[in-house]
Parts: C-alpha cells; sequence; structure tokens
C-alpha cells in the first residue's frame, strides 16, 4: 500500500503528540515531533546565553545556527523518538517551564523556521510520516493527504499539561502553566512567519471531552478513509 503523509497541528498541550506517536506506531509510520526541535533550538540558546530574562539577542543566537543540530532516536522504552541536540539526549531537558516559556519567541524567528522547516521536509521525504506541529499542514507539507486541525479548552490543555509535569516529578502550579498555554497561543497565532492556522483542507477535532483511546479511534478512522479514498 503506499504510504502517504500526515499532519496533525493545532493548539499547545492538545495531545497532538500523543495522537500522532499512537498512530504512526499502529501504521509502521515514522512519527515527528516539530515542536522538540523548537524547543531545542530554544535550549541551545539558553546554553549559550542567549537569553537575558524572557530577552533574546537574535543576532548572537543567529550566529550560532549553524552549531545546531538536531536529530531523534526511537527510544523502545517509551515508544517514542527522544530528541538529541549536539549528539546530546535533552528529551526531559526540553520540556521544563523554563524553554516553554520561551519557545514560542524563538519559533517566531524566520531564520530558525527556514533551517527547521527544510529538516522537517527531509525527514518526510519518502512519506510514509506523522508529524506534528503548528505549520505542519500549511507550510512544512502543503500537500499532506491527511491533515488534522486539533483543539481544546485552555484549562483542559493546562490541567493535562500540569498532570504530565507532575507525573515527571517537576515543580509546576496550574496557573502558570494555564498563562503559559494561553501566551503561547496567542504568540502563535499572531507571528508574521507560518502563524498557527486551520489549513483549509484540514479535518477539525476538539478532543476537550474526549478520551486518548476515543481520540486514537476517531484518528484511525481518518487514516483508514483516506487510504480507501486513495486505493
Ligand atoms: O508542540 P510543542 O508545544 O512542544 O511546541 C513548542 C512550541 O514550538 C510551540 O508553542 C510553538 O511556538 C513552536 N512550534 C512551531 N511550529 C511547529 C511546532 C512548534 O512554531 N511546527
Amino acid at each position: 500500500m503506499k504510504k502517504i503523509t500526515i499532519a496533525i497541528d493545532g493548539f499547545s498541550s492538545c495531545g497532538k503528540s500523543t495522537m500522532a506517536k499512537d498512530l504512526a506506531k499502529k501504521i509502521g509510520y515514522v512519527y515527528v515531533d516539530s515542536g522538540a526541535m523548537y524547543r531545542a533550538v530554544t535550549l541551545y540558546a539558553m546554553e549559550h546565553d542567549c537569553f537575558n530574562g524572557n530577552q533574546l539577542d537574535v543576532e548572537k543566537l543567529r550566529n550560532m545556527m549553524n552549531d545546531i543540530s538536531i536529530s531523534f532516536q526511537f527510544n523502545p522504552e517509551t515508544g517514542k523518538p527522544d530528541t538529541y541536540l549536539n549528539n546530546k539526549k535533552v528529551e526531559d531537558r526540553i520540556r521544563t517551564m523554563e524553554v516553554s516559556e520561551r519557545v514560542s519567541i524563538v519559533a517566531a524567528l524566520d531564520f530558525v523556521r527556514t533551517e527547521m522547516v527544510a529538516q522537517q521536509q527531509a525527514f518526510g521525504k519518502e512519506k510514509g510520516v506523522v508529524m506534528d506541529g503548528r505549520d505542519i499542514g500549511t507550510t512544512v507539507f502543503p500537500d499532506a493527504e491527511l491533515k488534522i486541525f486539533l483543539t481544546a479548552s485552555p484549562e483542559i490543555r493546562a490541567q493535562r499539561r500540569y498532570e504530565e509535569l507532575k507525573a515527571k516529578g517537576q515543580d509546576a502550579s496550574f496557573n502558570e502553566i494555564l498563562e503559559n498555554v494561553k501566551e503561547r497561543d496567542y504568540l502563535d497565532m499572531h507571528r508574521e512567519v507560518s502563524p498557527l492556522v486551520q489549513a483549509k483542507d484540514a479535518v477539525l477535532l476538539d478532543n476537550s471531552n474526549m478520551t486518548i483511546e476515543q481520540q486514537n479511534e476517531w484518528l484511525m478512522k481518518q487514516f483508514e478513509l483516506r487510504i480507501e479514498d486513495r486505493n
């Protein structure tokens, strides 16, 4: 059967990566978390003194872009790829609140996006990829055969994120997370380059009141319908 490209976009902490990773595993596709790439660039910038508080020295980061290499390695224990920054595993360090608070500033920069989008397109060259992010169906793979746009209320997304961080033993305040979710929504939707917007041909899903099993089932159905259409 011919493989297709699957783009899953939407707001932060909607469960995009859970959904994308589970589908990829079931159908034998490669899963790519594009947000992890923007997070890794942000971590690099933080560790190389490009930030003073939340103030970013854009030119300093621009000059460092060639020193940043991001890759993924499948982790059989978690069933998903771990993110590597210059060959060092950074999977946990890119998920902290400190990175979440700064990532949308880095992700708004055109030179960062140009570089990340080129790498993402290379990952998907052979098709058979499920990629999640903000601009996958609009910019990275505008010709993707299946596009999903995921949303849920900010409060529900903040609660999910809160539980995720707590389970990992990280310090978290629900109100701080809620503020961060809302702020990232705003920055992602209002930036000049590739703002977060639903692609015209994307299928919309509000998963506020759905379990993980229900959303996985729904996504599998969308995949099967798309495959049937093509055969
Ligand atoms: O998906 P995740 O929340 O980990 O993404 C982190 C941030 O990276 C987002 O808030 C957004 O600013 C940025 N991002 C993006 N384009 C993508 C994926 C993520 O701008 N394709």
